[in-house]
């Protein structure tokens, strides 16, 4: 990182990024911890990306990166609502008006333009209509290119803030949400499916640092975990996600085989799932977790009813949370190609063996006896 007195800056101006962080800005008196978890953050995602900066300071609901050369993905960041690169100017009229120049190319090459102003910092003439119409009227005369206010082709915005100008022509989009652990820490049901990952990365994107925990079924599917933790770690801001593997068989307490081909065969799913929540509520307990996730759904597949679901959760001491439940498949895939999970998710492994005529609607009491007989409660 470069102190910023180490570079001399840009003559007229210097490259910055403006972050806007939505939703945390509404956190009351927890505002300034979340924006200096997101300053830090952000920071450490630049340094870890060798993506030089001077300095990254918070101001009125903005964090602005200075002295940033390049563009870096802060999409990976989580709690960046959108991000602009930008151009950074002293907070000065005559200067703004110098240095709107730089996009004059820019202006030229499209159809019509508006200039856009908003004062972060009121205290400066002219206000944002006075800029926007003046600056406006220089551009046109220097370009040629006319204003238009509804849906120009081109959008010159210039942020006045506290202490500088920032100008700038487009906006990207981050995930939102919230920086990564703001919130606590959950155990996590990964699976190398597709539903889990991204059940995964929806708390994250809450502020849950996860801890996942993966009942191994094979070793391609143990591998295709892994690389899917991989995957989440890049969005966990440096925070290390561990990654708990325990072997299926231990879970049943080597009593699965002896299941097939009897009558609590239906039940395998079912005992299964049961025994996965009583496992992740002892890590729960043992890890100071708050709860479970699971990338559970409802309907999309046949077993998947509330009643299996209230079975099987009989054993969790701990709040679950699925956000999927509610969604639509094409939903989940859409997220999962958009995070980069959905390729990994799909290669081929060897899963579980399904029994013959799975139960789709176990009631707990049942499910409860079943587990007595077969010593698994
Ligand atoms: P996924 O796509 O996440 O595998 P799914 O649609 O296949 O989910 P299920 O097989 O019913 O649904 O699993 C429901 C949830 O149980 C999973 O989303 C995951 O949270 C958890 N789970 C399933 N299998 C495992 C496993 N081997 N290890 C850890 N958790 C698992
Ligand atoms: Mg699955």
């Amino acid at each position: 990182m470069n102190a910023p007195e180490d570079r001399p800056a840009a003559p007229g101006g210097e490259e910055a990024v403006i972050v806007r962080y939505g939703e945390i800005s509404l956190k009351g008196r927890n505002r300034r911890g979340f924006e200096q978890m997101l300053r830090d953050h952000l920071a450490g995602f630049l340094r870890a990306h060798s993506q030089p900066f001077s300095v990254i300071e918070i101001e009125r609901g903005r964090i602005y990166i200075r002295g940033c050369r390049g563009v870096p993905d802060l999409k990976m960041v989580l709690g960046v609502h959108s991000y602009s690169p930008a151009l950074e100017i002293e907070r000065d009229f005559g200067q703004l008006k110098r240095e709107a120049a730089r996009f004059f190319p820019a202006i030229r090459a499209s159809r019509d333009f508006r200039v856009s102003c908003q004062r972060i910092a009121k205290d400066f003439t002219p206000d944002s209509m006075g800029v926007e119409r003046e600056l406006g009227t220089l551009i046109e005369e220097n370009t040629g290119t006319p204003v238009r206010l509804k849906d120009p082709a081109f959008e010159l915005h210039v942020e006045i803030g506290r202490r500088r100008i920032y100008l700038f022509a487009g906006k990207r989009r981050g995930f939102g949400g919230f920086p990564v652990g703001s919130s606590g820490r959950l155990v996590s049901l990964l699976s190398g499916g597709i539903d889990s990952p991204v059940a995964t990365f929806l708390m994250m994107k809450r502020g849950v640092l996860p801890l996942l925990l993966h009942f191994a079924v094979s070793e391609a599917e143990t591998a295709k975990v892994r690389r899917l933790r991989d995957r989440l770690q890049a969005f966990a801001a440096g925070q290390e996600l561990k990654l708990i593997v325990i072997p299926r068989e231990e879970i049943f307490l080597g009593k699965l085989p002896g299941l097939y081909g009897t009558r609590f065969e239906p039940y395998v799913c079912v005992i299964c799932k049961y025994r996965m929540h009583k496992v992740a509520s002892e890590v729960a307990r043992s890890e100071g977790a708050l709860g479970v996730i699971t990338g559970d759904n409802l309907a999309q597949v046949a077993s998947q009813t509330l009643k299996n679901l209230q079975a099987s959760r009989a054993a969790a001491e701990f709040p679950v949370y699925s956000p999927l439940i509610a969604f639509e498949k094409n939903e989940t895939v859409a997220l999962a190609r958009e995070i980069g999970t959905y390729d990994i998710s799909i290669a081929a492994s060897e899963g579980c063996t399904p029994p013959r005529d799975p139960k789709t609607g176990v009631d707990p009491a049942r499910l409860l006896g079943v587990l007595e007989k077969t010593g698994l409660r």
